[in-house]
């Protein structure tokens, strides 16, 4: 027994929580040790102090509340309006247990976490969990998924604008019109429902796999990004965005806002076509999007193919796309794809599917995917 308590006494010290350990009561020393010790485990920062509130101290001083900024502490009753930076035990701030964690009410919040620097942004974690599963958590984490302003669908003449802590069951659910019909096709077929009801589209934006199913729809919708930051706002083609495996153009302080789709004509038509290993809850094989429109007499104005799960990040077909103008959208449109228009793809081998296998998958799913669209 006391040889347990003075190993995680040690770990205590090592963790700098040596003060806390030694002003505790002997009968609270077994629950500051225990917590000096999950401090120690999952990476929480020095003497268990907010990094928000301990950023914001001026230099020299262990921690200074600042009001509104992390609610864990708010909750606590740590925070202190307008007082100097004191001693963080007072304040209460010492005694917080486990990972840094801030769940931001207002968009402004986050803005500020990230602007402050060594936060990674948490929606709802499907990414972000497993991938982190076996490692101690070494940042903080600022958690977007409450956030009202990112949790909006808007549509109006000139497209749709999804906020980007929109799930996949809220997507999957709303109404679209036929030129979008790709989105909530892909929606459909992102794992299983209890992932659909807590993955996000920005999350599946940011996380920029080769596998993500609904960049490969965003990206034949020609959908935009609305990035944000505590300096403002920039807008950035998906396209341009996702520059490789996991890669993608955001900045250290900028979040993903919203995800713009422009509107196409009433004739406009898209679909979304998934190859897995098995029918639900299955990482693609390959998968391809595809958005039709055309003109009163049917012929082809604007054509979009996007292929995923065969590059390091999902690619359009463009020499495909211009040969398609001008044609009839009734025509047999399967016909006119060529194998060369696929070359641009770089599928690799993996324990899902073979490199050749892929690739001649996604020929045939883009085959099918144009006979679907036109129908
Ligand atoms: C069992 C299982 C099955 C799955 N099946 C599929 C599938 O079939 N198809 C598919 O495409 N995906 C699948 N996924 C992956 C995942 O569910 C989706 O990519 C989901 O959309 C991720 O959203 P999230 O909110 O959970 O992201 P999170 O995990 O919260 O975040 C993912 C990454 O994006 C960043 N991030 C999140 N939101 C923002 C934002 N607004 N701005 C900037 N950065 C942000 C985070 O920092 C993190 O790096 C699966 C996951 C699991 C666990």
């Amino acid at each position: 027994m006391f040889g347990v308590l003075g190993v995680l006494g040690v770990l205590g010290v090592l963790q700098g929580r040596r003060d806390a350990v030694a002003r505790a009561p002997p009968a609270r020393w077994v629950s500051e040790a225990a917590r000096a010790w999950f401090g120690l485990k999952y990476g929480r920062g020095a003497g268990g102090l907010c990094r928000l509130e301990s950023r914001a101290g001026p230099a020299g001083t262990r921690a200074r509340p600042v009001p509104g900024r992390c609610r864990r502490c708010r909750d606590r009753g740590a925070l202190r309006s307008d007082g100097p930076a004191g001693d963080s035990s007072e304040a209460g701030v010492e005694s917080m247990a486990g990972p840094e964690y801030v769940r931001a009410h207002r968009l402004q919040e986050a803005l500020e976490c990230l602007a402050a620097g060594g936060f990674e942004i948490l929606c709802g974690g499907t990414d972000w969990y497993p991938a982190n599963a076996q490692r101690a958590c070494s940042t903080a984490l600022v958690d977007i998924s409450g956030l009202s302003e990112l949790r909006q669908i808007e549509q109006d003449e000139s497209g749709v604008e999804i906020g980007a802590a929109v799930t996949w069951s809220e997507i999957r659910e709303a109404e679209w019109p036929a030129s979008m019909a790709a989105l909530p096709a892909a929606a459909r077929e992102i794992g299983g429902i209890q992932i659909q009801n807590t993955g996000s589209i920005g999350g599946n934006v940011c996380n920029a796999s080769p596998a993500a199913d609904g960049i490969v729809a965003l990206l034949a919708l020609d959908a935009r990004l609305v990035l944000a930051s505590r300096r403002g706002t920039r807008e950035l083609a998906l396209a341009e965005f996702v520059a490789g495996a996991r890669r993608t153009l955001l900045r250290r302080d900028e979040l993903l806002r919203a995800v713009r789709i422009p509107a196409r004509g009433r004739r406009a038509r898209s679909v979304f076509a998934k190859l897995g290993s098995r029918r639900h809850l299955v990482i693609s094989i390959a998968m391809v999007a595809v958005q039709l429109d055309s003109d009163e007499a049917g012929r082809i104005l604007t054509a979009a193919i996007a292929v995923g799960s065969c590059s390091a990040h999902a690619l359009r077909l463009g020499v495909l796309e211009a040969r398609l103008l001008g044609h009839g959208v009734s025509e047999d449109l399967a016909a006119l794809v060529r194998p060369t228009d696929l070359a641009g793809l770089a599928p690799i081998d993996d324990v899902r599917a073979g490199r050749a296998y892929r690739q001649s998958a996604a020929e045939i799913l883009v085959r099918r995917a144009l006979t679907e669209a036109k129908a």
